[in-house]
């Protein structure tokens, strides 16, 4: 499939993020406006929740727009979000009837605020890129024991903290948090010397489950995805995981991109997970592909700086499939609702530039990596960290909007009063 062609002229160019085959959905606000409802078209939102009003989209025969998040939609099923999509590529599309009724309200991007994009229900956040497993594993404990036993046969993931989950452009607050380590023969108390991304993807979880679902039901419960940075204190972590996992290291913040991509704009990037290495029980077999070939980068930029692109992968280089990892997590009979956040888990690729943590790329600190005008180890105060994603098809780009988040310094010793 091509570029669809929309009387939004800004939405036609082949690197546009928001053509009329992507409609991703967001939250944004004008001057001191209440937040509503948007889709990105172009170099425009549309007041989706305006339209509404309106009566020029009506889904399901009740309003599931009046509210500034896109639960009510997510949680209504496939078919209203298939009746969404049409009819907005119905009223966008070049030499659409209802033009002149649509184009007030088109609020051009550069002039709206963008908040989060839906309410998280819970977080959980998964393991799931092998090069980073074994990355991290190595690092941590030693090359023979990289790969946790279980790790071919199961997504292991774990419990994180919806209250962590902010949107792009929310400034990170360098944590304190018990570290020990070759450093700190007994335990200390002080702000984090090793805090550091993780460059994943979030499956958004749109209709609720009870019990046990398949791959191919889960799949079909998903109705988008973001991009994630799970911010890790890696000094804390280290001290902390064993044996629960991490625990205050990654509670400080998780940034998402603003837009939800909906899986049907995905659907023409569908790619395999790769060859199993071993056998998966059979509840954890994929009824076809269920990755996407979405290229992503992180972005590095200090305060008054030159932005370096230090890293670039793509989400195809993961071991399990979200729709796996969601399968999975239903197994116990564990209940999924409407906006719960999954994380894949970092995405690496096999070679040094493709790795998705600043702990992979200077690897663990011991060799910086070179930046425009410096080195990096670790994130410093007030750098500046940016995540992208583009899938590209003929002519045209599905773009997720930056995930973008600055380090502020530490606040003086918190338990100092
Ligand atoms: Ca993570």
């Amino acid at each position: 499939m091509g570029l669809i062609r929309s009387w939004v002229q800004s939405a036609n160019a082949a690197d546009c993020p928001f053509p009329l085959n992507n409609l991703p959905c967001g939250v944004f606000s004008l001057g001191e406006d209440e937040p509503r409802c948007g889709i990105a078209i172009g170099t425009f939102v549309l007041d989706v929740t305006g339209l509404e009003e309106e009566g020029l989209l009506t889904l399901d025969g009740a309003p599931l727009l009046g509210v500034p998040f896109w639960n009510e939609v997510m949680a209504a099923g496939p078919a209203v979000w298939h009746a969404l999509r049409a009819r907005l590529t119905a009223l966008l599309a070049e030499g659409a009837a209802e033009r002149a009724a649509v184009e007030p309200f088109l609020h051009p991007l550069s002039q709206v605020a963008l908040h989060m994009p839906f309410l998280v229900s819970e977080y959980t956040d998964f393991y799931a890129g092998r090069h980073h497993a074994t990355n991290v594993g190595t690092m941590f404990r030693g090359a023979e024991n990289a790969l946790p036993p279980n790790w071919l046969h199961i997504p292991i993931g774990y419990n994180g903290r919806a209250s962590s989950v902010v949107v792009s452009g929310t400034d990170v607050r360098r944590p304190w948090g018990q570290v020990k380590g070759p450093d700190h023969p007994v335990p200390a108390f002080q702000p984090s010397r090793r805090f550091d991304i993780e460059l994943e993807l979030g499956a958004v979880v749109g209709t609720p489950s009870e019990g046990p679902v398949t791959v191919a039901e889960a799949d079909a419960m998903i109705f988008g995805y973001v991009l994630l940075n799970d911010w890790s204190a890696r000094d804390i972590q280290a001290w902390e995981y064993q044996p629960l996992g991490p625990f205050q290291a990654k509670a400080t913040a998780t940034t998402i991109s603003p837009w939800i991509v909906m899986k049907a704009a995905l659907e023409p990037f569908r790619t395999p997970t790769p060859a199993r290495e071993v056998p998966l029980l059979p509840y954890l077999h994929e009824p076809g592909p269920m990755l996407y070939d979405i290229a992503l980068e992180v972005a590095l930029q200090p305060e008054g700086g030159t932005e370096t692109v230090i890293a670039r992968t793509n989400y195809a280089e993961m071991y399990y499939s979200a729709a796996q990892q969601l399968a999975h997590h239903t197994t116990s009979g564990c209940a999924m609702n409407t906006g719960d956040l999954l994380g894949s888990g970092t995405i690496s690729g096999p070679t040094k530039d493709s790795r998705g943590s600043l702990l992979e790329l200077s690897w663990g600190g011991k060799e910086p990596i070179a930046i425009t005008g410096g080195t990096r180890s670790f994130i410093e105060d007030n750098d500046t960290l940016t995540l992208r994603g583009q899938c590209r098809g003929a002519g045209y780009t599905i773009g997720f909007g930056e995930c973008v988040g600055k380090v502020i310094p530490a606040l003086a010793d918190p338990y100092a009063r």
